[in-house]
């Protein structure tokens, strides 16, 4: 059935080299085209490459199957049409070959006995052309790696990432022979903290970085550990840590373009650069605090002022009874959880959740929900990110239609504020109704809509508004980062 012959292809009508369908020469550029975007047959309703005369009705094309015909498009090697990739074979049985003879170990002769988890994995990917890509696509870092790592030239190790640059290549490696249990799990977080540690203060006066990395290493550094070994650490406890430093950082080189260092800061010269830089308050408090239990600089202290942050002052065990609840309860209504949730769990003031807007939340295609409550997107953790996801699907009015609308703000102004919301015992059934089926978005850039509270906004990114890097073939992240934040 299958000739190479130079023709005219019957679709295209080009001259070259063609393969024989029952209708016909086709050239290999038809032959790719067809594979590459299967149909349904109209015979056995399966997604197939359509391309052959069906035996029962006349000028209907249907698959090789129901033709009675050998496929053109099945690959060479295992017969299967799925995953066209090269010229004659799939891209599951290349990327084989490939995983092959990259991960063979050279004194036994097959692969590497502690690559093999990961050979099994990758071999197995359900998008084998998406490893093939990985593996070949510059600089290609994690082919280069493990080749040297399946022919003995570098030892399959956590020592071995730490001595290599901490860069997404790498990183993404690590994480992948992590998940795949080649490498044992680890805390990638803390280990990059403390690498973005190095950097960070290697700027600063040599006395203050000494200090700043004490302060980091022995304090916020064990906190965060001990809040991983509990399971519990959260993107939220990392990027509080890493602004508390940076806070201590940038009140380093004020010093430093003071004649002074953080040791011998007086309270006047801390007063004036509050006053400088009145932002710095918050998160200067912890470091500062540190400073005078250590005895480091005992002299200067930060008074705690009212913070602007909604104080959780309820206890531990209130607390979570009230996150239980409003995890679960459908008589309160939608919008009412989701920000009783950001507060409770991300510290969010008021103002803050009753200003946003839905373009501050992304869904990813994996499902995931990331929020943007200030620069950097955080992950929402089980059970709030489907109480997001329904919100969206179908956004509570932030009027109902009895209320007054004298107090209506423009579109794109938040019209209701959250404390009215809340304070009124809602029971609208309109909260936990049936979602309606989503409204496709333009694909052109969304506009900002108000999250919480516009009548008539049409909040669906139903399409992930990111696209985020090229899907690898395993997410191999060790660990995992939805639990609530652990109060510093
Ligand atoms: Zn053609
Ligand atoms: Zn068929
Ligand atoms: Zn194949």
């Amino acid at each position: 059935m299958t000739e190479s012959r130079f023709r005219e292809c019957v679709r295209c009508g080009l001259v070259g080299t063609t393969m024989m369908l029952p209708t016909g020469p086709i050239c290999y550029r038809c032959r790719r085209n067809i594979a590459y975007h299967p149909a349904v047959c109209p015979e056995c309703f399966e997604l197939r490459p359509i391309a052959y005369p069906s035996m029962s009705s006349y000028g209907v094309l249907v698959c090789a199957g129901c033709a009675g015909e050998v496929s053109v498009f099945a690959c060479a090697q295992c017969g299967s049409e799925a995953h066209p990739y090269g010229a004659i074979r799939c891209a599951r049985c290349i990327l084989a070959e490939r995983l092959t003879a990259l991960l063979t170990d050279p004194a036994t002769g097959a692969v590497h006995i502690g690559l093999r988890p990961l050979y099994d994995e990758l071999a197995a990917a359900a998008r084998p052309q998406s490893v093939l890509t990985w593996l070949k696509k510059p600089p290609a870092t994690g082919a280069r790696l493990l080749g040297l790592m399946a022919r003995g030239e570098l030892p399959i190790s956590h020592d071995t990432f730490r001595e290599l640059p901490a860069d997404r290549s790498h990183n993404y490696l690590r994480d992948l022979l992590a998940a795949t249990g080649v490498l044992p799990l680890y805390q990638a977080p803390i280990e990059q903290m403390e690498r973005w540690l190095d950097i960070a203060l290697a700027p600063l006066a040599a006395d203050d970085s000494g200090l700043i990395g004490r302060y980091a290493r022995w304090h916020l550094l064990r906190h965060l550990r001990q809040v991983a070994e509990r399971g519990n650490l959260t993107k939220t406890a990392l990027y509080g840590a890493r602004s508390n430093v940076n806070a201590a950082t940038r009140l380093a080189r004020w010093a430093t373009n003071h004649h002074a260092t953080i040791a011998s800061l007086t309270q006047p010269q801390l007063e004036s650069y509050l006053a400088e830089r009145p932002g710095a308050r918050n998160s200067l408090q912890g470091f500062v605090a540190w400073l005078g239990r250590t005895r480091a600089n005992p002299r200067i202290s930060i008074l705690t002022r009212k913070s602007t942050l909604p104080e959780v002052i309820v206890a531990d065990a209130d607390r979570w009874e009230q996150i239980d609840q409003l995890l679960h309860d459908e008589q309160i209504a939608l919008y009412a959880r989701i920000g009783g949730l950001f507060t409770l769990l991300f510290a969010q003031p008021l103002q803050t959740i009753v200003a946003m807007r839905a373009n501050q939340i992304t869904i990813k295609e994996d499902g995931r929900v990331l929020v943007t409550f200030d620069t950097i997107p955080i992950e929402m953790p089980p059970g709030l990110d489907e109480l997001i996801r329904r919100y969206l699907r179908n956004p509570a009015p932030a009027r109902s239609p009895t209320e007054t609308t004298a107090g209506c703000s423009p579109a794109g102004t938040p019209a209701v504020t959250w404390s009215e919301r809340t304070s009124a015992p809602s029971s609208s059934p309109t909260a936990s109704a049936p979602a309606a089926p989503a409204t496709p978005r333009p694909s052109h850039s969304p506009p900002a809509s108000p999250l919480l509270s516009s009548p008539s906004s049409s909040a669906s990114p139903t399409e992930p508004r990111h696209a985020g890097p090229p899907s690898p073939p395993v997410t191999g992240a060790a660990t995992s980062a939805t639990a609530p934040a652990d109060p510093t």
